[in-house]
């Protein structure tokens, strides 16, 4: 690469600028859960709220790979599940869960979901990730449990119910069905699910082994918390991931 200043948050002279910038990591994080092996068939789904319109919101195109997605191929979408620019479909679900989170959280400007094994695998549990390493505190007392699932979300009444149990969370673990991550930036609601995925094997893991894996206390989980657990260092976290899939997969900024 180059370019290889320390990274610094970005600022924006318009909302064009914004909208580009924030569209090219969106494809990055398509790339990034294509190679982390995120892909279901032609589930999961990954969220921008635009920058001018902030009711309207950019998507993956339904049925288009993660792997193969570049910028200018995400669909822009209204509060009705109408596609307002770009010629592939949207996903059902996607606008049934995703319009009702970005509606009931103007502080999220994007959301990630997607079948990934062991996010699915831990959510069969319905339960919460306990504080077992540095990582997992990220999500200490920062995500929620929808324990009541009804089947494919397709609509936007089962997608206020999720927004409902997400609260004022980083994520959600869907009961039967998968994790769920949010964010103010692309970056870092990438990142949540990213390591959100990896904290739910390793937890696996750790109870598959036979022991008793020992907990982290209470006072220090909500330190940890606060370290790793805040939208500048989600944002942080990602920006390695992006300078690496961008040298390796440059087609996708287009
Ligand atoms: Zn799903």
């Amino acid at each position: 690469m180059s370019d290889r200043r320390p990274h610094k948050f970005p600022t924006f002279s318009s909302p064009d600028e914004q909208r580009t910038h924030m569209k090219q990591r969106m494809a990055a994080a398509f790339r990034l859960f294509d190679r982390f092996g995120f892909n279901e068939g032609v589930a999961g789904h990954l969220t921008g709220r635009d920058p001018e319109h902030p009711e309207l919101f950019w998507v993956n195109p339904f049925g288009l790979s993660f792997g193969l997605i570049r910028a200018s191929d995400l669909i822009l979408v209204d509060h009705e599940g109408k596609v307002v620019e770009g010629d592939w479909p949207v996903n059902p679900a996607a606008f049934a869960i995703h319009s009702q989170i970005h509606a009931a959280r103007p502080d999220v400007n994007a959301a990630a979901h997607t079948h990934s094994h062991y996010g699915r695998a831990f959510s069969t549990l319905g339960r919460r990730l306990d504080p077992l390493t540095q990582d997992a505190c990220a999500f200490y007392d920062d995500h929620a449990v929808f324990d009541d699932y009804t089947g494919v979300v397709l609509d936007v009444e089962e997608g206020k119910r999720i927004a409902h149990a997400l609260g004022d969370n980083k994520a959600a673990i869907l009961r039967n069905h998968g994790l769920l991550t949010v964010g103010t930036t692309v970056d870092a609601a990438a990142w949540w699910y990213i390591t959100m995925e990896r904290t739910c094997h390793v937890q696996l893991m750790a109870e598959a082994a036979a022991g008793d894996p020992i907990l982290i206390d209470d006072e220090c989980a909500s330190l940890t918390a606060s370290q790793v657990g805040s939208e500048p260092a989600g944002w942080l976290s990602f920006q390695p991931l992006y300078d690496k899939i961008v040298a390796d997969q440059p087609d996708l900024l287009d």
